[in-house]
């Protein structure tokens, strides 16, 4: 396993934490399973995917995307498709050339260029994307609301908290690093996928068994299923703006369930394992 130690101040979700109930509801999503709490009482280390579940990433990417449909629809005089063709040349790349913010420019650019014609939208789209880069270089992450408040909760309960992030180890430590949230976390492990041999990993590093680890992320492909797989309990907390390569089908599990936000951890993780 690659390992390296060391989601909005937007949509922030702002509703009261509600009691851990065995309702299969919470918060308007349903769970992805009768909730029961023995999985989640034998939990003593909760591993955090980080895009999208700790902070936003897809949201500013995916408006970049529509800004530049914006501009060649305008262009064409017809629609573009631009993004529909971006995210088939990006699944077409992601096996050859991998995750990250480096990959995900390499196809963007093959898309831009594909409008060989358009070269007055071409060069609106590359400011579109020079603003991407100057984000991305010098932006911290927009971190979800109540993020860094609930891992200070859950480190004060007694649980241990680490990041199993997908991608580049570079540039996934710094954006622990600029988030602010790094002093939180046991360990954060960067991962190039995620299978569930990697969350196996993770637990022998972690020297826990895997029972006693929960796995929470946005994406039920890569962060839930394989956890599960490899005897981890897992929450699902979907993001407004899901990404098309990690849909998947619904997981059925009693060791599962999905919640709205982030905050809504305290209700589940009331006091550690002991
Ligand atoms: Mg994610």
């Amino acid at each position: 396993m690659n390992q390296s130690q060391t989601k909005k101040d937007s949509a922030a979700p702002s509703s009261p934490i509600p009691p851990a109930s065995t309702h299969h509801t919470w918060n308007g999503l349903s769970t992805i399973s009768p909730f029961s709490h023995r999985s989640f009482e034998r939990v003593s280390h909760i591993i955090f995917d980080a895009d999208d579940t700790l902070w936003d990433d897809q949201g500013k990417l995916q408006d970049a995307e529509r800004r530049m449909e914006d501009l060649f629809d305008r262009h064409l005089g017809r629609p573009s498709e631009f993004q529909r063709k971006f995210i088939q040349i990006e699944h077409r790349n992601i096996p050859v050339i991998g995750y990250g913010f480096h990959s995900y420019l390499f196809s963007l650019a093959q898309a831009i260029f594909e409008h060989s014609d358009l070269a007055t939208a071409q060069e609106s789209a590359l400011h579109i994307v020079k603003e991407l880069i100057s984000d991305f270089l010098h932006q911290p992450p927009r971190v979800f609301q109540g993020a860094r408040e609930t891992l200070a909760e859950l480190r004060g309960r007694g649980y241990s908290l680490a990041v199993a992030t997908r991608g580049i180890p570079g540039e996934q430590l710094e954006k622990v690093r600029r988030s602010g949230l790094e002093g939180f976390f046991e360990r954060v492990f960067v991962v190039p996928k995620k299978e569930p041999d990697t969350y196996r990993n993770v637990a022998r590093e972690l020297r826990v068994t895997p029972t006693a680890c929960c796995m929470v992320g946005n994406s039920l492909r890569s962060d839930i299923k394989p956890a599960l797989e490899a005897g981890f309990c897992a929450i699902h907390i979907p993001e407004p703006t899901a990404w098309s390569h990690d849909l998947c089908s619904p997981v059925i599990s009693e060791d599962s369930i999905a919640l709205a936000a982030i905050p809504n951890l305290l209700a589940v993780f009331q006091n550690k394992n002991t």
